[in-house]
């Protein structure tokens, strides 16, 4: 009985191309659901909250840098609602509310207030717009 030759080898033999993922991995940076565990036991799946953008950030920069110098430039409370004012104003208020369509960078709408009268000024809303400490915006409530 004859033999077949053996099969030779018709190319060199070498290494393998490296194996590639074809799905690739979640990404690390990307959130990922987590568990909450409600007060009656329940459990919820819950995403974490975005990070703010890079244009929010922006904003609230520039909003932080005018507070800082509003209170510098003004520092006596200019509400001034009656005997509880403070004197020293620590906020920047918006007349025009943000909740209402108010710019928060616009100096026209701020107004810098101490605490008890910036207080007040949200606990009478009627009584503050009568003052012209307060203007209704475009949306709706007040606050
Ligand atoms: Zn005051």
């Amino acid at each position: 009985m004859r033999r077949r030759k053996p099969l030779e080898r018709r190319s060199e033999l070498k290494a393998k191309k490296p194996w590639t993922r074809k799905v690739p991995l979640a990404d690390p940076e990307r959130p990922t659901a987590e568990l909450v565990e409600l007060e009656n036991g329940m459990t919820l799946r819950r995403m974490p909250l975005a990070p703010r953008s890079a244009k929010q950030t922006a904003l609230y920069v520039a909003r932080r840098l005018l507070v800082r110098r509003l209170l510098e430039e003004r520092p006596w409370c200019e509400i001034q609602w009656d005997d509880r004012c403070q004197g020293r104003s620590v906020d920047a208020d918006e007349i025009v509310l943000r909740s209402q369509g108010g710019s928060i960078l616009d100096e026209a709408n701020l107004q810098t207030a101490c605490r008890a009268c910036h207080d007040a000024k949200h606990a009478h809303p009627n009584a503050a717009e009568a003052r012209g400490v307060y203007r209704r915006g475009t949306h709706g409530e007040a606050a």
